[in-house]
C-alpha cells in the first residue's frame, strides 16, 4: 500500500492504494487516475482537494452511490455499480467510480464469495 495521488474531473483523492490498484490507475501520462480503479473504500482514502473550493481536506471525500442496478454493458461485461466521489464542503464532484463484472469469470467460479467477483479482476 502507498499513499497516491488519483486525479478526477473536479480534482483528486489521496489513497492507500495497492500495486495493482495504481497500474489500473496509470494511462501512462504521468499520473494517475481515478476511474480506471474502481470503487475506493471510504478507509482507503486520505485527502481530497476540490477544485471548486480550491481547498484540500483532510479527510475522505462523500461516496454517492448512483446506481446499481446491473447493466450490460458488453457481451460478458456487466457494470454492478457507478457512482461518484463528491466535496465534504459543496458537494460537487472529485470524480467518478464504476465497478464491472465479467460474466465469463462468475460463470466459472461457481462457488466463490461475490465480493471475489467485483472490481478487482481485469
Ligand atoms: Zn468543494
Amino acid at each position: 500500500m502507498s499513499e497516491t495521488t488519483l486525479h478526477g474531473s473536479g480534482g483528486y483523492i489521496v489513497a492507500n492504494i495497492t500495486e495493482e490498484q495504481a497500474k489500473k490507475a496509470d494511462l501512462g501520462v504521468g499520473k494517475l487516475f481515478l476511474a480506471p480503479i474502481g470503487k475506493l473504500e471510504e478507509r482507503e482514502m486520505i485527502k481530497h482537494y476540490c477544485k471548486i473550493c480550491e481547498e484540500e481536506f483532510n479527510n475522505p471525500p462523500k461516496v454517492h452511490l448512483e446506481e446499481n442496478n446491473r447493466e450490460q454493458v458488453a457481451d460478458n461485461l456487466v457494470l454492478v455499480e457507478r457512482g461518484q466521489y463528491n466535496c465534504q464542503k459543496c458537494d460537487s464532484a472529485i470524480g467518478e467510480y464504476r465497478v464491472f463484472e465479467k460474466q465469463d469469470e462468475a460463470g466459472e467460479v461457481g462457488n466463490a464469495k461475490p465480493s471475489d467477483l467485483v472490481s478487482d479482476r481485469n
